[in-house]
């Protein structure tokens, strides 16, 4: 059988930002308004401090403005609900995005609970969640990384409607809401989780999979129905001496078993990873048409 085809995320959301970019200047040009987005980072972990200036340098690149808010690990909670406050009341901030995972100190839900649902370009606010899981009701924003998912399913016209798809991971910020996501789009969906028996006789039913779990090449071939379609979210890194970080990045699933049954899949990096953030922009956009009601 021929190779699964490369579901290729890079060029797809090089492919977003431009469309992205050109609708930016548009804005300007018609009504003199730039999108901004906040983000509020606390603490000092490597990784965070790496995916906010990723964000950063991506929104310079289609010309949204970005606020940084930097605050130390010991920061109070009182602290960050008013720098969410402030940017909740300013006109110039169309998104904003609370770095997580916050320091244990920390209350999550009272954080997010306080992003105003207009801004809340995260899509981590629980009545916009709420609504994505009600019929008849359309959320302000949808979390990037299943938005990002399902833009791939699209662009490379894969079929969702009718068809059987297997999330694995149930997580609030991916698996759940691409399950909900997939289910609007009139798939029948299994939610796939760590207390599920024999998970790969079930992901074997699907035609399409969404692995979202945190296992190196937990999804083996064997799992896979010949010609499903794979969207792999998982960033894993596991040991490589050739390396030169001494380390390499793995997703979910076994990619050299799965490209030889699925029909198309995502490399991992360079699949889901920049969807995410094209994803962010989009909805950062989305929120200051909304916001100046500007078509
Ligand atoms: P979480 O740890 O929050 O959730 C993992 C989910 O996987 C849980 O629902 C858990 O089940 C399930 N799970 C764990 N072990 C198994 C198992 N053995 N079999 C079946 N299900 C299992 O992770 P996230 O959802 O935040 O992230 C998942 C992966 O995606 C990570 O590798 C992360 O790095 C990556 N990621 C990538 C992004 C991107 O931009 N590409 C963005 C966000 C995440 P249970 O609920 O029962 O505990």
């Amino acid at each position: 059988d021929a190779p699964a085809k490369i579901i290729d995320g890079k060029y797809t959301a090089k492919v977003i930002r431009e469309e992205i970019a050109a609708e930016i200047s548009r804005m300007k040009d018609a009504i003199g308004i730039v999108p901004g987005l906040a983000v509020i980072l606390v603490g000092d972990r490597k990784d965070s401090a790496t995916y906010v200036r990723n964000k950063k340098k991506a929104c310079e690149s289609v010309g949204i403005n970005s606020y940084e808010v930097n605050l130390p690990e010991n920061a109070t909670e009182e602290e960050v609900l008013k720098f969410i406050s402030d940017f909740n009341d300013d006109p110039a901030v169309h998104g904003i995005l609370v770095q997580l995972p916050l320091p244990s100190h920390m209350n999550e839900q009272n954080i997010l609970n306080a992003v105003s649902i207009d801004k809340d370009v995260d899509g981590f606010h629980p009545l916009n969640i709420g609504r994505l899981a009600m019929r008849g009701r359309e959320p302000l924003f949808v979390s990037c990384t299943p938005k990002g998912c399902i833009e791939l399913l699209h662009r490379y016209n894969v079929e969702i409607k009718g068809k059987r798809a297997v999330v694995i991971g149930r997580s609030n910020i991916v698996g759940t809401p691409a399950a909900l996501l997939l289910q609007r789009e009139d798939a029948t969906v299994s939610i796939v989780h760590s207390r599920t028996k024999n998970p790969d006789e079930i992901t074997r039913q699907a035609d399409i999979i969404i692995a979202a779990v945190g296992k190196p090449n937990m999804v083996r071939g064997s799992w896979i129905k010949p010609g499903a379609v794979i969207i792999d979210v998982g960033i894993n890194p596991v040991e490589d001496v050739d390396s030169p970080r001494g380390y390499r990045l793995v997703g979910d699933v076994c990619f050299d078993e799965a490209s030889k049954v699925a029909s198309a899949i995502t490399p991992v990096p360079g699949g889901v990873g920049p969807m995410t953030i094209a994803m962010l922009l989009s909805n950062t956009l989305t929120s200051a048409k909304r916001a100046h009601n500007f078509k």
